[in-house]
């Protein structure tokens, strides 16, 4: 086991407080840090005013909040108004960072996210994984993970936590790889492999390439499905602006749901399903198209040159959601399907069929498709986002680890 990417921060001054105070002092950090976030730079009072607590017991969450780096005083506000001038509050540009990182069949990445949202650093390394274990894979996320938190530390921020997008089913102790068919990794706790000073969670790509449809996304409702590719086609169902996970984590396997139940047999054990017909794989073989590098925009490049072949293929994929998603519509009535990752660079040819049949086939008005514009950096900016939202939702956490 290699060292831990970070030394853990011993706890602040805030530990120390009795529970209730506690609770009440985390809530209180957390409204304050979600109010300065949605509207700042803002000043003390316009905080006190915006959350309805006194002045001076906003001065004091404040002063807890910037000595953290988790808010930074901009300057005095307004200066020519009477009696003593208001500093501008904003969330700090210095202070965490969410570390979020992807194993991809062919690729890794990992970036650093700080809390007002930007990107800061990101590394990428093209690598085919499927089939190697587990351990020189993680090893090597490690590796750039490390260039990615000496990165950002050099401009002053630290790494808050680390998130990794995996395509495979997490148990939902959210460090698990129960199964990752096109990686072939079974079983596999990640969290002991990826040693690190700070809170770590694995989630599923789809799940994290949803949850940065929803937060990133351009107006998206709270209530959406999102479909999403890279070999494997992925799902995940968000109601009411959070993720339906499934008892067991898995939920929003849209890639086995049978298109045809006597159709050509799936890895997964079962026949017809959605991937023998939309999956990369299939539709490169339909279309007669080679595996390549960048095999997403080989299709793309041929089907806008009018290939007839690579069309087809497309077209026939996007009958194959369409009836796969029929299903998912008709159960859940999503307000929009997003296509994200893969899929939505090949949006324009898959689009027509796949309407028709959800139209076709809902019970009631079609369901609207959009066309994600994170494309594959969803399951990335996801992963680092989610840890930025972990600290907006809970600051009191940081600051007593800083
Ligand atoms: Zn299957």
């Amino acid at each position: 086991m290699t060292a831990p990417l970070h030394e853990a921060r011993p706890p602040g001054a805030g530990a120390r407080l009795p529970d209730t105070q506690q609770g009440m002092r985390r809530r209180n950090l957390a409204r304050v840090m979600h109010t300065v976030s949605a509207e700042g730079p803002l000043s003390r009072a316009g905080v006190a005013s915006r959350i309805g607590l006194t002045r001076a017991a906003v001065s004091t969450l404040v002063d807890e909040l910037v000595r953290s780096g988790l808010l930074e005083e901009l300057g005095p506000e307004r200066p020519g108004r009477v009696g003593r001038p208001g500093s501008a509050l904003a969330v700090s540009g210095r202070g965490p960072a969410g570390i979020g990182a992807e194993v991809g069949v062919d690729h890794l990445a990992v970036c650093a996210v700080d809390l007002r949202g930007a990107v800061r650093a990101r590394a990428v390394r093209h690598h085919a994984n499927r089939g190697r274990s587990p351990e020189p894979v993680i090893e090597e996320l490690t590796g750039l993970v490390r260039e990615v938190i000496a990165e950002v530390e050099r401009e002053g921020l630290w790494p808050a936590g680390l998130t990794v997008a995996v395509p495979g089913l997490v148990a939902r102790d959210g460090r698990t790889v129960v199964r990752a068919p096109n990686l072939d990794w079974n079983a596999t706790d990640l969290g002991a492999l990826l040693p690190t000073g700070f809170p770590l969670t694995v989630d599923n790509e789809a799940n994290l390439g949803a949850l940065a449809e929803l937060w990133l996304g351009d107006g998206t409702p709270p209530d959406f499905l999102h479909v999403s590719a890279e070999i494997g086609i992925g799902a995940a169902v968000v109601v009411d602006g959070r993720l339906l996970r499934g008892t067991r984590g898995f939920a929003g396997e849209l890639g086995h749901v049978p298109v045809h139940p006597d159709g050509p047999e799936c890895a997964c054990g079962g026949r017809g399903c959605l991937e023998q017909y939309a999956g990369e794989e299939a539709v490169l073989r339909a279309a007669g198209v080679e595996a390549g590098e960048d095999r997403v925009g080989l299709l793309a490049e041929r089907a806008a040159q009018g290939d007839r072949d690579v069309r087809r293929a497309l077209d026939g994929a996007g009958t194959a959601l369409g009836i796969a998603l029929t299903g998912a519509v008709n159960l859940l009535d999503p307000e929009i399907v997003v296509l994200g990752g893969a899929l939505s660079g090949l949006a324009p040819w898959l689009l027509p069929s796949l309407e028709t049949e959800l139209a076709r086939r809902t019970a009631g008005p079609a369901c609207a498709v959009s066309v994600s514009r994170l494309g594959p950096e969803g399951p990335l900016l996801g992963a680092a986002h989610s840890v930025v939202r972990a600290v907006l939702d809970d600051p009191g956490a940081v600051a007593e680890r800083g």
